[in-house]
């Protein structure tokens, strides 16, 4: 076990080397650094491209530019004007249900109190709100709170798949919670980062870019996929 445990943290530290010498080391830049409301946007980014998560952000916030206000709002008011994103009637609804709790156990609009949390209790609260699985729980605590939480996408999934680092049936909890403990300390936003792009231009779902791939020196998938084809890259 212990073995294993080695070995996965020594893969993943290969990995983020080998990324970050195709596309350097990202800088944790948040759309949001308030928590709050940085929680509306990721429950906003969910099952949308990120354009429209922000044409949808931003419209919110142009209707209603304070907390209090996105709070009192109608949940039609609030589906209206997220409608570009999808969903909207399901994210109006977690925001609205996601600000009220936090008003009436807080006080207020703010979850500055998780800043002090072990981040597994952080996470746990946040994942208690509906709407808010792990994905969006670890965004929020990665890019908020600077807590080494490993957010796993499905550009996240799919790779680490590929490259046997979690079990082909992980659903994107189990693979956020496995790969976690693994990934170096401070690297977990510039990992979480280049593996999503990784995945947006090499890693495609379909017919990913093995040939021009930085990782398929250390990809068992990328290695059968160029079972007799020359690497370009
Ligand atoms: Fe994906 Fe191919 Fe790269 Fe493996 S080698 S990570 S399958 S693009």
């Amino acid at each position: 076990m212990a073995g294993a445990v080695r070995g996965l943290s020594a893969r993943l530290r290969i990995v983020s080397g080998l990324l970050a010498g195709r596309f350097g080391r990202p800088e944790l830049c948040a759309h949001e650094t308030e928590p709050v409301r940085n929680l509306v946007l990721t429950i906003l980014s969910q099952n949308t491209t990120d354009a429209n998560r922000d044409r949808a952000y931003d419209r919110l916030m142009k209707r209603f530019p304070t907390l209090s206000a996105l709070a009192a709002a109608r949940p039609s008011e609030l589906e209206e004007a997220i409608r570009v994103g999808g969903l909207a009637k399901a994210k109006a609804k977690a925001i609205l249900g996601a600000l009220a709790r936090i008003r009436e156990e807080r006080g207020g609009y703010s979850l500055d109190f998780l800043r002090g949390m072990p981040l597994p209790e952080a996470r746990a609260y946040l994942t208690s709100f509906p709407g808010v699985g792990v994905k969006t729980a670890n965004i929020l605590l990665l890019f908020s709170f600077g807590m080494p939480a490993f957010p796993v996408d499905t550009h996240v999934l799919r790779v680490t798949k590929r490259l046997g680092l979690v079990p082909g049936a992980s659903t994107l909890a189990k693979a956020a919670l496995s790969l976690e403990p693994h990934v170096e300390t401070g690297d977990h936003g510039p990992l979480h980062l280049n593996l999503i792009r990784l995945g947006r231009e090499v890693c495609r779902p379909r017919n990913p870019l093995c040939a021009e791939c930085p990782l398929l020196t250390v990809c068992p998938e990328g290695k059968r996929n160029m079972k007799g084809k020359e690497r370009i890259a």
